[in-house]
């Protein structure tokens, strides 16, 4: 099922009674969700991926602008007639009811000609159970249950529903690494054997890079970039998605464009032919620096430090927006440990120009 926005928007009134102007959770948002596919809805705390959910789900009103499922517009239908299954953060599972209770209570509340008998429920239920690898579990009490499984009921107390689109609130967010690791590609495997149309909220940008077919970023209410995680990744639309995105986090420094060419400092780092002169941004991918005895940027050297599977060279520059420019290099290097500086060429494909002011992108030809 494909879902459409278009233009939504959300003002709230105030939480604090005595502000009388309104909060505009969600501004003029549109984007479309390909059918089948599983979207990440990424952004920071605050920025509006809960309100945009629960009006997918029609939990919320909107207050301007429609959405569509598939050819329909939903805009106006109760939560109950979308079809929709919703999966939060704090399983929310019945405490006194087994696995099997739990998941085969929403269809009890199956009316007309939804209506199911006692062994349809029962036939749901092990399907469901068996698809979320609970099969063994039925009997258990959510309290003899891991926080992985409680959330494997309550992914299944939703899919028993068979919605046509089904809403993830930060559904990882109660477990610990090691689950959240396990649980994440749970939920990747459910949803590529359902096909479920699939909205996964989360704060986490590697969570979301890893699970999504395609993630939309947001900020303050607003969406900045959407697309596939590795070309959001790759060709960011403006600095706070470069920033949001990656870890370690992108090198940011200030530098200018003048006469045809970039300068951190004194230093030309490379042309930028066809910009016009301008202070910029400049960000550079850990993994775009190259150690080199005739490199263009020169920074202070501190360490080289040693991270899993690559080494880590760490160095200061005054430029520098971060307090450390953390670059990640081969292993053959060679610095010697009481040098006073380090020597960097640049990949062109890992730095990127943002206007200082309105923070976007500015695009080199060739
Ligand atoms: P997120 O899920 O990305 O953390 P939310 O969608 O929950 O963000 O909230 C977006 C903004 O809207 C926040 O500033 C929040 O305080 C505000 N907000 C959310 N729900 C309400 C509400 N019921 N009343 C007033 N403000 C709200
Ligand atoms: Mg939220």
């Amino acid at each position: 099922m494909k879902v459409v926005l278009e233009n939504v928007t959300k003002r709230f009134p105030n939480r604090d009674k005595k502000i009388k102007t309104e909060v505009t959770a969600v501004n003029n948002v549109s984007f479309t969700i390909p059918d089948g596919k599983l979207i990440g809805l990424l952004g920071p705390s605050g920025c509006g991926k809960s309100t945009t959910l629960f009006m997918i789900c029609g939990l919320h009103k909107i207050t301007e602008g429609k959405i569509f499922f598939g050819e329909d517009d939903v805009t106006n239908l109760s939560p109950e007639n979308r079809g929709v299954g919703l999966v939060f953060q704090n399983y929310a599972l019945y405490p006194h009811m087994t696995v099997k209770q739990n998941i085969m209570f929403p269809m009890e509340n199956f009316k007309g000609e939804d209506k199911l008998t006692k062994e349809q429920m029962l036939e749901r239920t092990m399907q469901v159970a068996k698809l979320v690898q609970l099969d063994g579990l039925l009997e258990r009490k959510p309290s003899e249950l891991s926080g992985g499984q409680q959330q494997r009921v309550a992914i299944a107390r939703a899919l028993v529903k068979m919605p046509r689109v089904l809403l993830l609130d930060e559904p990882l967010s109660n477990l610990d690494a090691r689950l959240r690791l396990q649980t994440r590609e749970e939920i990747r495997r459910i949803q590529r054997e359902t096909k479920i149309t699939t909205v996964f909220v989360t704060h986490d940008q590697e969570e979301a890079m890893s699970i999504s077919d395609e993630i939309v970023v947001m900020k303050d209410g607003v969406v900045q970039q959407m697309g596939v995680p590795q070309t959001v990744y790759q060709d960011p639309a403006n600095l706070f998605v470069a920033k949001f995105l990656g870890t370690p986090p992108i090198n940011v420094f200030t530098g200018k464009v003048s006469g045809g060419a970039l300068y951190i400092g004194a230093e030309k780092i490379m042309a930028t032919p066809g910009v016009a002169d301008q202070d910029v941004y400049v960000g550079i991918r850990p993994e775009g620096f190259v150690v080199s005895d005739n490199g263009c940027l020169t920074c202070d050297f501190r360490q080289v430090e040693t991270m899993g599977g690559f080494m880590s060279v760490v160095s200061t520059h005054e430029n520098s927006e971060n307090p450390i420019i953390r670059s990640t290099v081969t292993d053959d290097i060679k610095i010697a440990e009481d040098a006073k500086t380090v020597k960097f060429d640049i990949k062109p494909n890992k730095i990127y120009i943002f206007n200082k002011e309105t923070e976007e992108r500015i695009r080199i030809e060739g």
